[in-house]
């Protein structure tokens, strides 16, 4: 079966990094959304996908998920030999294709699906706390989409000595099309509007491009990766060797400089909505008229003076629409060592700060990174509510009050099944025991 792929990264609109990774060798492709503070998380997912590929050489597929737990010993490893590299990690999905089945291999809270004829059915199970309240009953699937902590994971790469990895196999036919990407797209778009795209665009460079361009319109909170797999009966025609050249140009890398990517500068750069780009301009031309009849040859001049009145009201009105959004939001990160409730988002484009904090509390912010839930805690917790992010913060204390307080870091305790399979015959992970 032939198979053409195509790959899209981007660093969206919220983050000052791209911590997301990918990899596209024939036979093995993969994704990985590294964790941790400073430049951990761009370390933790390139050293995964790296220890990943190793296995091409040697050529022994079979052992696949030994090579994963080998890059999850890798990871950890150097986060522990290194200080400014504690606590790192990351999620990693890959898919290797064989000769009559597709591999997939699964960490954490990125995603595969499949799109088989219109449907998109999800063949992971995320690595998440609300995942697992779902398969609890305690939430419902819904809430959990909207969840403020869905991005707290109880299973990540490299963070402990040896990790549990989820094994899924597909027989892929013809017209199949196999979606590996990272949270930064499924966090801000419904399946619904995911497998509209993937329907309407036959390209999957495209397709992936197109991907990437909707998540960022609808927030792009976080970093954003597709990669597309489609899988048909044609033969290559003789000579072909396009996915060949492409695979080789992008092999694994955070956000590599290959792909049609913006710079992490370009897209920083906060882009007037253009809703208030034309309210800011009808704004100023209403006022103009008396300008202009002060005579013909100013007229240039004023239309200049209008023009750049306009952008300098529209950048000003894009900038109050920032503030107004970033002062309704809270999150629960780190200050000075500490977990501390903050209001605004985590993020400073162009070195301005949208944050500040509220209060520090007297938790210490290592601690409760030692703890598996806690671990995304230096990139900031998104609470939509002050009320909400105290009760992280309460569930950060009652956490660290569990695993035993007056002990050095404790870890803590993986309670999750081993080696789960999702069913590719479901749309989405239905609680285990229902319907
Ligand atoms: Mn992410």
């Amino acid at each position: 079966m032939r198979v053409t792929f195509g790959v899209a990264t981007d660093i969206g609109r919220a983050r000052e990094r791209n911590e997301d990774s990918y990899l596209a060798q024939e036979p093995l492709f993969a994704v990985a959304d590294g964790m941790g503070g400073h430049r951990a998380g761009d370390v933790a997912s390139a050293l995964a996908l790296q220890t990943l590929q190793d296995i091409a050489a040697s050529g022994d597929w079979d052992g696949l998920v030994d090579q994963v737990r080998k890059a999850n010993r890798v990871v950890f490893d150097r986060s522990t030999g290194d200080r400014s590299l504690s606590g790192m990690g990351t999620t990693l999905t890959a898919a290797l294709i064989g000769d009559s089945a597709v591999r997939l291999v699964h960490v954490g809270d990125s995603r595969a699906y499949l799109v088989r004829d219109g449907e998109l059915r999800m063949l992971t199970e995320d690595h998440t706390l609300v995942q697992r309240m779902v398969r609890e009953g305690k939430i419902s699937a819904e809430e959990a989409g909207n969840h403020p902590q869905r991005s707290i994971l109880t299973r990540a790469l490299g963070v402990e000595e040896d990790v549990p990895v989820d094994e899924v196999s597909v027989e892929p036919r013809s017209g199949d099309r196999i979606l590996l990407c990272t949270d930064g797209l499924t966090g801000m778009m419904r399946d619904a509007s995911i497998a509209e795209i993937l329907q309407n665009t036959p390209d999957p460079q495209e397709a992936a491009e197109k991907l990437v361009n909707a998540a960022n319109r609808a927030g792009g909170l976080d970093n954003i990766t597709v990669l597309i797999l489609d899988f048909s009966d044609a033969r290559r025609a003789p000579g072909e060797d396009g996915d060949a050249a492409r695979a080789t140009r992008t092999v694994a890398g955070t956000a590599p400089a290959g792909a049609a990517v913006p710079s992490a500068e370009e897209r920083s750069t906060p882009a007037p909505r253009s809703g208030e780009d034309t309210v800011a301009i009808q704004a100023v031309e209403d006022r103009a008229p008396s300008d202009r009849g002060a005579g013909p040859p100013r007229r240039r001049g004023i239309r200049i003076l209008v023009w750049l009145l306009a952008v300098v009201a529209a950048v000003g009105l894009a900038f109050l629409g920032i503030r107004l959004y970033v002062n309704s939001q809270w999150y629960v990160g780190v200050d000075e060592g500490n977990v501390a409730i903050f209001k605004g988002i985590p993020a400073e484009p162009l070195g301005i700060s949208l944050h500040h904090v509220v209060e520090r509390t007297e938790l210490s912010a290592q601690d409760a990174q030692q703890l598996a839930s806690w671990r995304r805690l230096p990139d900031g917790i998104n609470a939509d509510s002050e009320e909400r992010a105290r009760s992280i913060v309460e569930q950060i204390r009652d956490d660290l009050a569990d695993a035993g307080g007056e002990g050095g870091p404790v870890q803590a305790p993986e309670p999750e099944a081993t080696g789960e399979t999702a069913t590719p015959e479901t749309g989405t992970p239905e609680p285990e025991g229902t319907g």
